[in-house]
């Protein structure tokens, strides 16, 4: 761990995982094989039991070392150990406390911090900032410059630039920032008024998705208003450690959306659902937010589970196709969504869901994870395309824009091209052959 210095010792922690929540961990090993990075590594201090180990010896006093950071870091925070724990331990609450407790502590390098000040405090809380990246990139992508970069293999020669820049998503201009504000009428009688909250780098990477989210909300009867000063969620601050930026975008999110008398909240991103359901959590303790928090999180719903729960409308058109579906992670483990997508992508004319091996084991997205540990994020997502591979599917379902990019890499990479879609849009797709038709 370059430019890491730190010995902090019990006296000297802030608040890292709670006592009691480390104490739920018999030590009984059942989590192990649900661990991506312990199948990889078959290393216990890799495995769930392993850090929780650890985080309980830091919590009695052990000093936090680069090894102990280290192990926490390789975790996807995938949270695939909290569903197969017999004894409710709480891990995603666990991790989440230990890397807050090390950034707290830790003294990292300049240019980290630079790096970390310009991602997390300059570009995804900021419209402006957003827009400019997302500018800069359709350029690089439209211009032919990446097809060219592609093709001379220029980035090969300065290492793992080749391999970042193949995960790097399409800006797909316009982007979904013009909708900011806008509301959307329902398609015929209006059954619900729903707030959509549209994500931070998914106004640029995955404005389509956003906009088939619509259609379909609206095809089920939903007036959708796209809050103009809704904000990025703070999910990738909370899984980086830092929770008061995380708590500042959170109070921006409410102050956005509360008022708006909505029926429900909405994302289609799981991994910003998860955060979202938290708000009440890391809100907890401040005084003028913590009732609006519990407010805010009584509304908020994954856009499969609400369109699951309101009786979905079955105008839908055929497509003839196989599709599996990848539980994203922090939908099934993290919200415990599972039936729903599938339930959804079942009630489409003529498509074959077939179940894929591990369809709940992460796909090595995890946020940032596939950029920071591309190595172990890329052994998993070859694994994850061989079960996809068996079930012959040409489409892979997910449930998340993270997913969705990593799975597309591995389609490339691994597979044999097969199409990634998020469920709204196989919904969408559905509704429009039904019009077509
Ligand atoms: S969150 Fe995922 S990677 Fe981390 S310990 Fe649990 S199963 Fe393993
Ligand atoms: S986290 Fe749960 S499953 Fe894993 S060792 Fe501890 S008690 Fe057992």
């Amino acid at each position: 761990m370059g430019g890491f210095s730190i010995i902090a010792y019990k006296e000297e922690r802030g608040e890292g995982p709670a006592q009691a929540d480390l104490d739920k961990c018999v030590h009984c090993g059942l989590c192990l094989n649900a661990c991506p990075t312990y199948r990889e590594l078959g290393v216990e201090m890799d495995s769930p039991r392993g850090r929780i180990y650890q985080m309980n010896a830091v919590a009695n006093g052990a000093p936090i070392t680069a090894s102990y950071v280290e192990h926490l870091d390789l975790c996807l925070a995938c949270r695939g150990c909290e569903t197969a724990c017999p004894s409710g331990v709480p891990y995603g609450r666990l991790i989440e406390a230990a890397r807050a407790e090390i950034e707290a502590r830790r003294r990292p390098a300049w240019w980290e911090r630079a790096a970390k000040k310009v991602v997390f405090e300059r570009l995804l809380p900021s419209r402006a900032g957003l827009q400019a990246a997302g500018a800069a990139l359709y350029l690089y992508q439209a211009s032919g410059l990446q097809r060219l970069v592609r093709a001379t293999g220029a980035l090969k020669l300065l290492g793992k630039l080749a391999e970042l820049e193949a995960l790097s998503p399409q800006a797909e201009a316009p982007f979904f920032f013009r909708n900011l504000g806008k509301t959307f009428p329902a398609t015929g009688e209006r059954r619900y008024r729903v707030a959509f909250l549209a994500g931070c780098i998914a106004n640029v990477a995955f404005a389509r998705l956003n906009e088939a989210t619509v259609r379909v909300l609206a095809r089920n009867g939903c007036e959708v208003v796209i809050p103009a000063a809704q904000n990025c969620c703070g999910a990738l601050h909370v899984h980086s450690g830092l929770e008061e930026q995380a708590r500042a975008l959170a109070r921006r999110n409410i102050d956005a959306v509360l008022g708006g008398n909505f029926d429900a909240i909405l994302t289609n991103a799981a991994g910003c659902g998860s955060t979202l359901k938290e708000y009440d959590h890391l809100l907890a303790d401040e005084a003028g937010y913590a009732e609006r928090a519990r407010e805010f999180r009584r509304r908020m719903r994954d856009v499969n589970e609400f369109l699951a729960s309101i009786g979905l409308n079955p105008e839908l058109g055929r497509l003839d196709a196989v599709a599996t579906y990848q539980d994203s992670c922090h939908l099934a483990h993290g919200q415990q969504i599972r039936s729903a997508p599938r339930q959804l992508l079942q009630a489409i004319p003529g498509l074959k869901l077939r179940e894929m091996r591990l369809a709940d084991g992460c796909c090595g997205s995890a946020g940032i994870y596939n950029l920071v540990h591309n190595d172990m994020a890329m052994q998993i997502l070859e694994k994850k395309m061989a079960d996809v591979n068996a079930t012959g599917a040409s489409l892979i379902v997910t449930s998340n824009p993270g997913c969705m990019l990593q799975l597309a890499a591995g389609a490339r990479l691994y597979g044999s091209g097969q199409r990634v879609l998020h469920v709204v849009e196989v919904l969408d797709e559905s509704y429009r052959a039904a019009q077509a038709a």
